[in-house]
């Protein structure tokens, strides 16, 4: 029998994960065994997931950097990931604002739709600025200061301290490079041997990722509020998904050009994480399928992809940047306040900045949202207004999230020389080959 390509198979978990939830949503016992009896296998799935994550981005980033032999190949990479990265960001920020000033959603908004979605969702959007205020009364170079673990144990053992542990891998590569490649070379082995094993228990895990996705699709289904306030915001929420597909395109665009790949063979090769960024709502969740995807299905070399990549999933958030900046509009609007051009640059300077401090994870971009609402002088209670529908598009900003890392590591594997073909690795398409 011809074996389904595994985005399809993800693709038919999810539909029948909604259909199975509608169908169990009609009942509340139906709900209550939703909850109680699929939901777990969706959060051992994204545990499983993120379990690999920090063993991964070690492994990958010391055998990267180590393989590359020379310090100014290392900055030269660096130098270019990081403005790609920027550029990419900005530009997510205008589309975003342009698209929330020509359809003006927040206009659309009623005194009473307005006092009701605040009054129901005070309390969630309360925490979401408490968290915030935290990061808001840190000094300015307080991101420096936490880059530097004191612990690399501590570090490790916490999944929001991702980019200590890139720094660790970063410096212990460096390390390998400076010394003698013979006391290096056994070093290096080991973390090649590890890479190796890390890369087996992803495809491990992907062979329960229709049956993960399916589990994670119900639950949210089966939880989500009603349909009415979705309704009211639906404005909104066609802008952001309406900027986030305008920048979907952007990148197909780009690898077109500078890589001269065609949109098919991009898609094709990423739309398995994407599925899995749009159901996990998380980009660290989804780190390492990325990797395998764009080291073997894209053809971007591991010198490439085991450096942009965990460092793209931590900082480069341009769903999410987008996202910040429709909704502070919308959320000003809904106010009725006008913002100035002079607010709107400093919301493309706040969203780049916020979105590069968003952890990777559900619901963390609303979190720095805040940050962007208190610069801007929009009240941050306006939080409450945009909740109801924060995880559908929080859904969608992932996906947009893990296709820009995607998208700039060829552009960057190309600029040096790095792009190849793909190289398939995993069993289950060795299988779908053989079974032909
Ligand atoms: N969930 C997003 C991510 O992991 C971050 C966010 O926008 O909330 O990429």
């Amino acid at each position: 029998m011809k074996k389904l390509a595994l985005h399809w198979q993800i693709l038919l978990g999810m539909v029948l994960g909604v259909a199975f939830a509608f169908l169990m949503a009609k009942s509340e016992t139906g709900k209550q065994i939703v909850v109680d009896y699929v939901k777990p296998f969706g959060t051992i799935f994204i545990n499983a997931l993120k379990l690999i994550a920090v063993p991964l981005i070690l492994a990958s980033l010391i055998k990267g950097v180590s393989d590359l032999k020379d310090i100014s190949k290392l900055s030269k990479m660096g130098g270019r990931t990081i403005g790609t990265y920027i550029v990419t960001t900005l530009i997510a920020v205008s589309i975003g604002l342009a698209v929330v000033n020509i359809i003006q959603p927040g206009k659309s908004i009623n005194e009473k739709t307005r006092t009701e979605l605040i009054n129901s969702y005070k309390g969630a959007a309360d925490s979401k600025i408490e968290a915030a205020e935290a990061q808001k009364n840190a000094g300015p170079l307080q991101a420096l200061v936490d880059l530097v673990p004191s612990n690399i144990f501590k570090a490790s053992s916490e999944n929001g301290n991702m980019l200590q542990v890139i720094f660790f891998a970063i410096f212990f590569g460096i390390g390998m490079i400076l010394i003698p490649e013979k006391k290096a070379k056994p070093v290096k082995k080991f973390f090649d041997g590890f890479n190796e094993v890390i890369l087996k228990l992803i495809d491990l895990i992907m062979l329960a990722a229709p049956y993960g996705v399916f589990a994670l699709l119900a639950a949210l289904v089966v939880e989500a509020p009603s349909a009415d306030l979705f309704k009211a915001l639906g404005w909104y929420a066609i802008c952001v998904v309406l900027g986030l597909g305008i920048m979907i395109g952007f990148y197909i665009l780009i690898v077109w050009i500078f890589t001269k790949k065609t949109p098919a063979f991009f898609i094709n090769g990423i739309s398995p994480a994407q599925l899995l960024a749009f159901s996990t709502s998380s980009s660290a969740a989804t780190l390492p399928v990325t990797m395998e995807r764009v080291e073997e299905h894209l053809g971007v070399n591991e010198e490439v992809t085991s450096f942009v990549l965990p460092i793209g999933a931590t900082i480069n958030m341009d769903g999410t940047s987008l996202y910040q900046a429709v909704a502070a509009v919308f959320i000003a609007q809904a106010f009725g306040m006008e913002l100035d051009f002079a607010t709107q640059i400093g919301i493309i300077a706040t969203a780049t900045l916020a979105s590069i401090g968003s952890a990777a994870v559900p619901g963390a971009g609303m979190v720095m949202l805040v940050i962007v609402l208190a610069q801007a002088g929009i009240p941050e209670a306006g939080l409450a207004l945009i909740f109801a529908v924060d995880r559908p598009l929080d859904m969608c900003r992932t996906t947009v999230n893990v296709t820009g890392d995607a998208a700039v590591s060829m552009m960057v594997a190309k600029s040096v020389g790095k792009l190849g073909e793909p190289h398939v690795r995993d069993w289950d398409d060795e299988y779908h080959k053989k079974n032909k």
